[in-house]
């Protein structure tokens, strides 16, 4: 069995949102329960709390914006993300789970790790706030991970939505590839398939719009067939997933129909493709159970 190193701090839950808000703290909850009903939860080294600094976030982030939500202010933020008054605090932490994670890859204590964090972050810009996320925290990690010396990062993101934060924050680097699964014409109406990068970050932006109604079949196209190739080709220090578990056929969030096998499928591809080591790092996944069992199956192929 495989060591996967397992980042999920209650600071994640005191991210609160209005009651109608589908990012709510019973998500994390449920992942944990059933990572503990399923028994993997004694099968994951866990990784130890880490909060972001200043300096993390600014590698990514523009300075009046970080000090925008170091302010203390609470309320509505933008459109859909909100803050409450832990809701920095759990920011600080979702990101810096994931610079711990990566400084634990870097100490061979494994190779493989899930960090199941809130608020997400593939929607956050360089310098707002977006669609319930604060802080880009895979963008975030990539930054770090290339301070301390890695190099090359490879962002795969198959959440339903397209990951605009990340793609725009990388849109000119070539350092960092950037790939991404979607629903077509579903917000945040980014990621065409035309869109290659920018300038010298041109073709280290790939995007796959998937049709309204795509399945298992037509995410492993896109996964055993599209990716591996570009994986292979990019030959990165690290691989960063941006997880997001609303392309679950149960999801009410948009109409992605992959099954618990597809997801288990997709993630085998991921790891088979790469000898880097790979960080997934949640993002969507709003159907509680879908959610959970998604997680589940995530962790297990990963152990395997
Ligand atoms: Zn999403």
């Amino acid at each position: 069995m495989k060591k996967v190193g397992f980042a999920y701090d209650d600071i994640f839950l005191r991210h609160e949102t209005p009651v109608w808000h589908p990012d709510q703290p019973e998500r994390l909850a449920a992942i944990t329960a059933e990572l503990r009903r399923a028994g993997l939860w004694e099968s994951l080294v866990h990784i130890p709390r880490r909060k972001a600094t200043v300096e993390d976030i600014l590698r990514v982030h523009a300075p009046d914006y970080l000090e925008r939500i170091m302010s203390g202010k609470i309320g509505q933020l933008e459109d859909e993300t909100w803050l409450s008054e832990l809701s920095a605090e759990a920011a600080f932490y979702a990101a810096g789970a994931v610079l711990e994670a990566i400084d634990r890859i870097r100490l061979n204590e494994f190779q493989r790790a899930f960090c199941a964090v809130r608020p997400p972050g593939h929607h956050a810009e360089a310098a707002h706030a977006m669609g319930f996320c604060i802080f880009n925290n895979v963008a975030v990690a990539a930054r770090y991970a290339q301070s301390i010396g890695m190099r090359k990062i490879f962002i795969i993101d198959f959440d339903v939505h397209h990951g605009n934060g990340t793609q725009h924050i990388f849109d000119e680097d070539d350092s960092v590839f950037y790939f991404s699964t979607h629903q077509e014409l579903l917000y945040p109406n980014t990621g065409a398939e035309s869109e290659h990068g920018i300038g010298p970050g041109r073709g280290f932006t790939y995007n796959v719009e998937m049709r309204t109604g795509s399945g298992d079949r037509e995410y492993l196209a896109a996964y055993n067939d599209l990716l591996p190739p570009l994986m292979k080709r990019y030959f990165p220090d690290l691989v960063l997933v941006s997880a997001g578990y609303d392309i679950h056929t149960d999801d009410p969030m948009a109409a992605i129909r992959v099954t618990n096998e597809g997801i288990r499928a997709m993630v085998a591809s991921i790891l088979g493709s790469t000898y880097a080591p790979v960080v997934f790092v949640l993002e969507g996944g709003y159907q509680i159970k879908a959610l959970a069992d998604s997680v589940r199956v995530t962790i297990r192929e990963m152990l395997r």
